[in-house]
């Protein structure tokens, strides 16, 4: 794991000083996943590449320096946790609708001693009510469709912010159909980057969305009217 995260942080301009940290995790992820299901990647290489390097890649893609950030639907952390050791001044939150989950992130905070990051056990439908226009950017990774998404994201960002979605670079259907929702939502789509993790094939795509206006009031939904009737 070492030499890979060497490598690919070299390549991809970032300093290689978390490393031990994101061992730590690595370590804590692995014990964990043997009695929860966190994740189904458990090769310490893939660990390192396809959850570590990837969520790394953002950090090439966009200014997170003194942000203040919601990972949305994190899981077992990514994209958030790797952000916060790579990049410390990043002010966290981590959010996720699986009790379980969050108490994994605040035993993995405890044990690097994280400092500036919030755990949060909720629904970001829920969540929007009392941070609305919050934070500087969020990110998500694998929670759901665009559409969807955009209505969970984007009443979290303050005008001036982003909202940046990880997603696969075969992902025209999803745009096309996610340009009303976004619009709807006081948001408006830049163009999308394309970016390889450091050391694979894989290519991935951050689909970044500005925040260029409040979101209306009744946005976002109740979850079973999102996902009956997604904007
Ligand atoms: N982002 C992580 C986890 C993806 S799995 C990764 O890429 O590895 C999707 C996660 O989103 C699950 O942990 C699930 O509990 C969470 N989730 C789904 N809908 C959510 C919602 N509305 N609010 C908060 N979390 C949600």
């Amino acid at each position: 794991m070492k030499a890979i995260l060497q490598e690919g942080l070299t390549a991809l301009g970032l300093s290689i000083e978390a490393i031990p940290a994101l061992e730590r995790y690595a370590s804590l992820l692995a014990e964990k996943n043997q009695v929860m299901n966190l994740t189904a990647i458990t090769d310490p290489a893939e660990v390192a590449r396809l959850h570590f390097l990837d969520s790394a890649a953002l950090l090439a893609l966009a200014d997170f320096r003194g942000k203040s950030v919601a990972d949305v639907g994190t899981g077992a952390g990514f994209p958030g946790l790797p952000l916060k050791l790579l990049e410390p001044s990043i002010c966290l939150t981590l959010l996720d609708a699986q009790r379980k989950r969050v108490d994994f992130l605040q035993e993995v905070c405890g044990a690097l001693k994280l400092e500036a990051v919030a755990c949060v056990h909720g629904r970001a439908e829920e969540f929007a009510q009392s941070h609305r226009e919050a934070f500087d950017l969020t990110v998500s990774r694998a929670v759901a469709a665009l559409p969807v998404l955009a209505e969970l994201c984007l009443p979290l960002v303050k005008v001036g912010g982003f909202f940046l979605a990880m997603k696969s670079v075969d992902t025209a259907g999803e745009l096309e159909a996610a340009g009303r929702a976004v619009d709807l939502l006081g948001g408006r789509l830049r163009k999308p980057m394309d970016y390889s993790i450091p050391g694979t094939e894989v290519r991935h795509r951050l689909i970044a969305i500005e925040k260029i206006r409040e979101t209306p009031k009744k946005y976002p939904r109740t979850f079973a009217k999102i996902k009956k009737n997604p904007l």
